[in-house]
């Protein structure tokens, strides 16, 4: 007898956009296989837990068989491709969505052997070389994962400064003119070891749409040849960057490239969390922002998501849509459509955001315990009752409006990108949290250790006078994050170079 072994698998979803027809069968595979329903990640996609090995393969292929795929979601590889979901801007969301799909399907590795093994695909006769099955990525793959994400402005809600590469698309009358370029953004820390630390992305130049491929294929390829392959903890870009410096780094791109990059372009980013409720976009279409609690769609008392979704799924002509805040867009709605889509809602309790405070709106919280092995403490399964208590505080003070960011990671490797928001929780032990502060509200900041290895005592009483400061002291439209360093709680950090060649 073996052991009931029992795995996580995720989509390659780019830009988390889905028909209801896949949204059905994603639905069919959690109830089908999965122990805990769907969930949203943090990259746009669905994770789901507890699949038992001797279902893995038919997993594998009801994935595939909804036009999705599971590889390279996980590995050292480029990973999903996130895209801001942007529903105002519908038009330059397709055409970005459009380059992140393509760039997804570029960058995939080649080998036909996850076919082979998970969908009975031939067998290879023969043996290719490895540079023939993978030009890009070699006989040895990258040195550790890599992620891409393209941000549309005034949105930041994928945090672009956190991905290996960065993509920030221009718009100029209308027409996505090309994207700047930011390399080296990262989250994930290991604690104790200062040579692991999160840090934003360095903007490099712009490029336009036509060598973006060529662009996106040369960084990996730099990171492939110049990543550290001795230490696993430092192979990320983010180090291959400072270990070598920008400047060098870009230079090298550039030469690979064989042309310069352009000055970056200017472009302002308002906020990096999601519009809740209906927007209107182009063509007369809607949109509706629902906010999904760590993004678990489960049916319980309190909702009913997965029934919900699936009868929505049913009747919706439009598409769906996963945002990096863990959260779901019903997107492309006609107008006379949201009656309808309104009522449904409602009765399934999936309209949680309009009864919800500030700092619940824009909560975010890692899996954590009990499926992620690497957890130090809880997250997810902690994060309702931590809001309860802070609601408690917050509405002592009069701020249970106030939009305040909250990230809860159960270890440092920061999966809900705690390092970006205003108030941090990363764990260190069952409950234990380093409490992390400062982070701006448009995910340009990092925000810093305040307090190490503390509990829920000291992190609310530390809160709690905060949060008292805040409101008596606060400036008119003055956020959380920029509050503590203005009157000095924390001291100002290095300021992030937005552009190093304007
Ligand atoms: Fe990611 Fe760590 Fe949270 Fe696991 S515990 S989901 S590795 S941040």
């Amino acid at each position: 007898l073996e052991p009931a072994y029992a795995f996580m698998l995720r989509a390659r979803l780019p830009g988390g956009v889905m028909t209801p027809a896949q949204w059905l069968a994603f639905d069919a595979l959690a109830s089908n296989y999965a122990s805990s329903g769907l969930r949203i990640t943090t990259r746009q996609t669905f994770q789901w837990h507890g699949i038992l090995k001797k279902n893995l393969k038919a997993s594998i292929a009801a994935i595939n068989a909804a036009a999705a795929s599971t590889i390279a979601a996980c590995g050292d590889v480029n990973r999903n491709v996130i895209c801001n979901t942007n529903p105002i801007e519908s038009e330059a969301h397709e055409a970005a969505y459009a380059w992140a799909a393509r760039l997804s399907e570029h960058l995939k590795p080649k080998t036909r052997a996850y076919h082979e093994f998970w969908l009975d695909g031939e067998k290879l006769v023969g043996e290719e070389a490895a540079n023939e099955q993978e030009p890009l990525y070699g006989p040895t793959y990258l040195p550790r994962k890599f992620k891409i994400g393209i941000a549309i402005p005034p949105l930041n809600d994928i945090d672009v400064y956190s991905q290996d590469l960065a993509l920030i698309a221009i718009i100029e009358n209308g027409e996505l003119v090309g994207f700047n370029a930011g390399i080296g953004g990262g989250m994930g820390a290991t604690h104790g070891d200062p040579a692991t630390y999160p840090r934003l992305a360095d903007i490099i130049g712009f490029v336009r749409p036509e060598n973006l491929i060529a662009l996106a294929e040369t960084v990996i390829g730099v990171q492939r040849d110049w990543g550290d392959r001795e230490e696993r903890k430092h192979a990320r870009l983010k180090y291959t960057v400072d270990t070598y410096g920008v400047e060098a780094t870009k230079a090298e791109i550039e030469k690979r490239l064989g042309f310069a990059l352009e000055p970056a372009r200017d472009f302002h980013f308002d906020h990096n969390g999601d519009r809740y409720g209906w927007v209107k976009g182009h063509a007369g279409r809607w949109h509706l922002t629902l906010q999904v609690e760590s993004g678990r769609l489960l049916d319980t008392e309190a909702h009913t998501w997965l029934s919900g979704m699936r009868e929505l799924a049913h009747i919706h002509t439009g598409d769906i849509r996963l945002t990096c805040n863990q959260n779901l867009i019903i997107a492309n709605v006609a107008a006379e459509d949201r009656d309808t889509i309104d009522e449904l809602v409602a009765r399934h309790r999936m309209d949680g955001y309009k009864r919800y405070s500030g700092i619940r709106q824009h909560s975010i919280a890692c899996v954590a315990l009990p499926t992620c092995g690497l957890a130090m403490a809880e997250s997810e399964r902690y994060l309702p009752s931590l809001l309860l208590k802070l609601e408690t505080l917050l509405d002592r003070h009069g701020l249970i409006d106030a939009p305040i960011l909250l990230r809860l990671s159960g270890c440092p490797n920061g999966c809900s990108r705690p390092y970006l928001a205003e108030i941090a929780l990363v764990g260190r032990a069952p409950g234990r949290y380093d409490l992390r502060l400062g982070a701006d509200f448009q995910g340009q900041r990092l925000n810093q250790a305040y307090r190490e290895n503390v509990d829920e005592a000291v992190i609310l009483e530390v809160l709690d006078g905060l949060f008292g400061r805040y409101a008596g002291e606060r400036n008119a439209g003055e956020y959380f994050g920029d509050f503590l360093l203005r009157v000095g709680v924390l001291s100002e950090p290095r300021k992030i170079p937005l552009k190093v060649n304007a």
